[in-house]
């Protein structure tokens, strides 16, 4: 079978229990992003929650309704969580951040769409308070996080607006540099999006980046290379339900 490419992240992959990718073109032309979970990923697409995005800081707990089946509900919002087995969140995004995050011992995992906007608005910061909420400070420390393809430094220029809601982002200072011309900067959503996740309370060594620039790999969707908004890849994190298939011993680790 044909794969679309994708990238992971070698911190999520340490999390156990958890299914993870930043899937991006599909050399299959025209298969649908349920298709790929479906077929590739063998994730059933009924379990997996996503939100109409509208570049915001809301952060929402998955419900049933958010999955891809008869009946759904488009709610609208750029950062899905859940604490259920047996359930997984993903987020659609072009030059965008996709943010996906698991803890190693709860059942909490999280998808955050962050663009310049979101960031600005510090969706990142407000899915880490929601998860603290639920979990507790203490459970804040030991997640781990992945900034995935988006556009990078590289290639992301922006203008004087942009910048000014950047720049007061952590790491503002060091990923937004002058650019060639007047009034112009480029920024690297990337770094900014891991230096949130570190100001949230995620601990040194649990945050890394995972991928390109998604504007110069040809392997990603870029709205800004592609000029358009039909591309656009798939980002989830699946946790996979084995209440039932193993029985737990004393003392023994989570399967
Ligand atoms: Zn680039």
């Amino acid at each position: 079978m044909m794969l679309p490419y994708f990238v992971q992240s070698p911190l999520l992959r340490g999390v156990p229990g958890v299914y993870h990718a930043f899937v991006g073109v599909d050399p299959v032309r025209g298969r649908s992003l349920r298709d790929q979970l479906r077929q590739v990923f063998a994730v059933p697409p009924s379990r997996l929650g996503t939100l109409r995005q509208v570049h915001s800081a809301v952060a929402l707990e998955m419900e049933e309704t958010d999955g891809d089946a008869p009946g759904r509900r488009w709610r609208e919002g750029d950062a899905l969580w859940t604490a259920s087995p047996g359930t997984g969140v993903g987020v659609r995004t072009a030059d965008c951040v996709p943010v996906l995050l698991a803890h190693p011992r709860l059942s909490v995992c999280a998808a955050i769409h962050a663009g310049w906007r979101g960031m600005a608005a510090g969706v990142i910061e407000e899915t880490v308070r929601c998860i603290a909420a639920r979990a507790g400070f203490a459970a804040v420390e030991e997640l781990a996080a992945a900034a995935g393809p988006c556009a990078r430094g590289c290639c992301y220029e922006v203008g004087e607006e942009v910048a000014a809601a950047l720049r007061g982002r952590p790491g503002g200072d060091r990923h937004l540099v002058k650019g060639g011309s007047a009034g112009k900067w480029n920024a690297d959503l990337q770094s900014l999006a891991v230096e949130a996740l570190l100001r949230a309370g995620i601990a040194p060594g649990r945050v890394e980046a995972a991928g390109p620039c998604t504007v110069c790999s040809s392997r990603f969707h870029s709205y800004r290379r592609e000029k358009s908004l039909t591309g656009r890849q798939l980002s989830f994190i699946y946790r996979w339900d084995f209440s039932g298939v193993f029985t737990s011993l004393p003392g023994q680790d989570s399967p």
